[in-house]
């Protein structure tokens, strides 16, 4: 049941090909069948369904943009980030574990992974039989994460040594592998591990009280004399800025999740300002109403159409740093907007998480300060316009 208007008022959905469509009909089909009927109650117990790993695999939508010698299928970027939209429309939790797996952990072995590392983990974490994590801020360290990290790393022999602390991380409570960032305490550059989250020496400990988000299992984690064979290395990863070109796509996947976290709360609202009515008619009916939905669908809008045109620009193999920042900054302030606006046209039911609304407004405030907060992704941006860093 969908109201008037869809939430793609400009249908950039136009430009995927006939099969991309149907992959991504199977993804809406998957998320409104298995994971809308149970977003409420998970998200209310902060715990995580792992009942849907299983049928999540079957969807396939893991590394799609890969190279299929990898088990990748070699879809468009556009495609996934569409299906980013597509799974936050209905709930923004499962958009996170998706995009920490096949965005952030995924996408450091593939960029900065060695061909053997590649060909070892990509495989079984595409089909979901592994599943990633992303380890690198730190209770300390948040926004600064390019000038000083705590955790450190000793190479002795072929076995490095790592300690420290990371928090936040995404899926690490159960996850099968966490990609550690840590100082080398010899050359001082960042370094990438794939460390199995069983080693010895390294805990997890779920954060509980959060009002964002809160299916995503985040956890701080403790390193401690970790071992880590130089094998697990990953082979690219030689300074932060290796780190930095993981961090360009999924700012740019957290982008398309915005657009769907605020396109979710606009149709939901819209709907319900049709069904609802005050003073013998629908509240839709009224002007001031109708200027709220006005301003939510050109936000929406604007900001399907840039991420649209960023994904066509990776596409190119021409996206910037800078680009996918600002995208990430307007797409995340938009979806801010537009979940407040959402909420403010249900009225007291807007409060209600059973409404959904307000799981939407709570998931966007996670979105806009992870990645980069706004602050960091502006000064990217404005490093770029004015030639002047503002970081040193
Ligand atoms: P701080 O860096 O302490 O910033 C606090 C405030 O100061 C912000 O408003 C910030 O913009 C501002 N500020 C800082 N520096 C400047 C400056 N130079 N100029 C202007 N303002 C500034 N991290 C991972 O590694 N892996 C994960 O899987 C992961 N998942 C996350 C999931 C959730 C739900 C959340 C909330 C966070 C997650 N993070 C993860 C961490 C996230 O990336 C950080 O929260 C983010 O980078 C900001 O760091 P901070 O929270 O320490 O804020």
């Amino acid at each position: 049941k969908f109201p008037p208007i869809n939430g793609d008022f400009y249908d950039t959905r136009s430009h995927l090909t006939d099969e991309e469509k149907v992959i991504l009909a199977n993804v809406r089909k998957f998320m409104l069948e298995e994971i809308e009927p149970i977003a409420t109650e998970y998200w209310l117990k902060g715990e995580f369904p792992f009942q849907i790993i299983d049928k999540m695999k079957k969807l396939n939508i893991i590394g799609l943009t890969y190279d299929k010698s990898y088990g990748g299928q070699g879809h468009s970027n556009l495609l996934e980030g569409m299906i980013g939209e597509e799974i936050a429309r209905v709930d923004v939790s499962t958009c996170t574990f998706f995009g920490v797996h096949s965005g952030l952990a995924l996408n450091s072995i593939y960029i900065c992974g060695s061909e053997e590392q590649k060909r070892e983990f990509i495989p079984p974490m595409i089909r979901m039989e592994k599943i990633g994590a992303f380890g690198l801020t730190e209770p300390d360290v948040g926004s600064a994460a390019s000038m000083g990290l705590k955790t450190t790393c000793k190479r002795e022999g072929d076995t490095w040594t790592i300690n420290g602390e990371k928090k936040w991380i995404g899926n690490a409570t159960f996850a099968d592998y966490i990609i550690i960032w840590a100082k080398d305490v010899d050359d001082h550059m960042v370094k990438g591990f794939i460390v199995d989250r069983t080693t010895n020496g390294l805990t997890t400990e779920k954060i509980e009280d959060k009002m964002s988000l809160r299916i995503v299992q985040n956890a701080l984690i403790k390193l401690e004399n970790v071992k880590v064979k130089e094998e697990r290395r990953l082979q690219n990863a030689n300074t932060f800025k290796d780190t930095a070109k993981v961090l360009k796509m999924t700012r740019a996947g957290v982008a398309w999740q915005a657009v769907g976290c605020a396109r979710g709360a606009y149709e939901h609202t819209l709907q319900y300002t049709m069904d609802r009515r005050q003073f013998d008619r629908p509240i839709a009916g009224f002007q001031m109403t109708q200027d709220l939905l006005a301003q939510m669908l050109s936000q929406l809008t604007a900001m399907q159409c840039l991420t649209t045109r960023l994904s066509q620009l990776h596409d190119l193999g021409v996206m910037s740093d800078e680009q996918a920042s600002l995208a990430k900054v307007f797409c995340t302030v938009g979806c801010r907007t537009i979940t407040s606006m959402s909420r403010e046209l249900m009225g007291a039911n807007g409060i209600l998480i059973s409404n959904k609304v307000a799981r939407f407004l709570g998931d966007a405030e996670a979105l806009y300060s992870y990645e980069g907060t706004k602050q960091i992704n502006s000064l990217v941006l404005g490093r770029a316009i004015t030639g002047l860093s503002a970081f040193v």
